[in-house]
């Protein structure tokens, strides 16, 4: 029997905002208001047409749990991602933090704010490891304890 394995990058733009609603059973309405919110950054290449990766799609399944199975708002996930402690990951001197929105910020994610003179600056948020690397809530967590071991 021959093996076959599916190589493919999982943060990769394949999938338009109508292909994703129909995967996931919502409306492309929702999409817009999940992006709006700043819970997804979806991919925008050269067109202005939204793309999303697998990793988005498992980041959007887990927002939808969130909030149809958990009851969660839209303002309680922003302020669960608020929690992922960016600045450790990113290793982010003493003056960065205390120059920068998100470090003390408890309502939006990082990638919510506009950064000016530090190190996100130059970076685009949704190929950064603090964006990819939570894609599930419960992957804050873990993170939380990495860092204050
Ligand atoms: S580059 Fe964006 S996602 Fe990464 S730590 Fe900075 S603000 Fe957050």
């Amino acid at each position: 029997m021959n093996d076959i394995t599916l190589d493919f990058d999982i943060d990769a733009p394949l999938y338009s905002i109508s292909v994703v609603a129909e995967m996931l059973d919502i409306s492309v309405h929702s999409l817009r208001a999940y992006e709006a919110a700043g819970l997804i950054i979806p991919h925008k290449k050269n067109t202005k047409h939204r793309l999303y990766s697998h990793n988005d799609v498992i980041r959007l399944k887990c927002i939808r749990d969130s909030i149809v199975n958990k009851k969660f708002s839209i303002a309680a996930i922003k302020t669960l991602y608020s929690m992922i402690p960016c600045w450790a990951i990113k290793k982010c001197s003493e003056e960065e933090r205390n120059s920068c929105e998100a470090y003390d910020g408890y309502m939006n994610p990082c990638w919510s704010y506009k950064h000016t003179d530090n190190i996100c600056e130059l970076q685009k948020c949704n190929t950064c490891e603090v964006y990819k690397n939570h894609t599930h809530c419960e992957t804050i967590k873990q993170t939380i304890r990495t860092y204050t071991r």
